[in-house]
């Protein structure tokens, strides 16, 4: 078994990312400029947020990060955000999930420019990824695409199944993993909550996506030997052996499975930087205005 290194593969994104910094403010450019809007104080979206910050000052980005209470109102958030959509100073923004309940997560993603829209949730950036346009591709499965890719996994004609149907990970990126590309082109189908049989659909399957959000949910009796498992679920569990009293695990019950399997991404290590790493490249693109020219 191969473990799917996103930890290296971004420390790796990270340094071809800070000669492009050095590139733009040798030729007098600014660093490439993220802002994140975090609401309310869920303990697992500040370390996101903190891992996002740290992630930029590593290599040189600036980033802004704003704070509103929990109590914010939509109108007031939205105002906020069409005000960084209109500054020039700023090149990507986003707005830490989940919201508190009284805000309109589709309202208030929508609202964010999509030339700035660096998590590529936005209707435009989607609408142009199923078309094979330039965009700002969903941070997860273009995390995912380029794991895929560094370690030279054969997706071509192979069997993908998708456990999950979110906006921001199991339906991009089964359209991504379908695509008529050099990389992708796999028959892909997409399970979900109403999906039936599914142990027959895995143990079919070449390449299993697992986005359900259930802790452990993929077991050893339901991969066959060689299959190809990616992990995007993190769960905080209670643990008594970290220092901070929990620790994250994946959808796939990683010790059970590992054994069966040729590739196999882990929880934490895995998907997880990959979607920082997507963020990141997104924000450089932006700045450099490659895929939408003017802000
Ligand atoms: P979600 O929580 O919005 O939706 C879950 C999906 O799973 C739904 O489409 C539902 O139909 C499907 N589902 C539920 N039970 C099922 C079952 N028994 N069989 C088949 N399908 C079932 O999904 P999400 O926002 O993509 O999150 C999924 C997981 O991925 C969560 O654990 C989340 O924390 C994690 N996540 C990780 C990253 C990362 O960077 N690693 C990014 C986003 C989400």
């Amino acid at each position: 078994m191969i473990s799917l290194d996103g930890k290296k593969l971004f420390n790796k994104i990270k340094e071809e990312l800070k000669v492009e910094v050095q590139f733009l403010n040798k030729n007098g450019l600014r660093s490439p400029h993220l802002a994140a809007i975090l609401i309310g104080d869920n303990p697992a979206s500040r370390t996101y947020i903190n891992a996002k910050v740290k992630a930029c000052n590593e290599i040189g980005f600036d980033s802004t990060v704003i704070n509103f209470p929990s109590s914010i109102e939509q109108k007031e958030l939205l105002t906020k955000i069409n005000e960084i959509n209109c500054n020039d100073d700023i090149d990507g923004l986003i707005v830490q999930l989940p919201l508190p309940d009284h805000l309109d997560e589709d309202v208030v993603t929508h609202n964010i420019s999509y030339k700035k829209d660096v998590d590529g949730f936005h209707p435009v950036n989607i609408g142009r990824m199923v078309l094979g346009l330039p965009c700002f591709l969903p941070a997860t499965p273009f995390g995912i695409m380029s794991l895929l890719k560094e370690y030279n996994i054969d997706t071509t004609g192979k069997k993908c199944l998708v456990i999950g149907r979110s906006h921001i990970v199991g339906t991009p990126i089964s359209i991504l993993m379908s695509r008529n590309n050099s990389f992708g082109n796999s028959t892909v189908t997409l399970a979900h909550s109403k999906t039936k049989k599914l142990k027959s659909l895995t143990l079919q399957s070449d390449i299993i996506i697992v986005a359900l959000g259930k802790a452990h949910f993929l077991t050893n009796d339901m991969v066959k030997k060689s299959s190809v498992i990616i992990d995007v679920g993190i769960h905080r569990v209670p643990s008594s052996v970290t220092k901070s009293g929990y620790k994250l695990i994946g959808d796939v019950d990683f010790d059970k499975v590992k054994d069966k399997v040729s590739y196999i991404s882990p929880v934490p290590g895995g998907v997880g930087p990959m979607t920082i790493a997507s963020l990141l490249k997104n924000t450089l693109y932006s700045a450099k205005k490659v895929i939408y020219s003017s802000s």
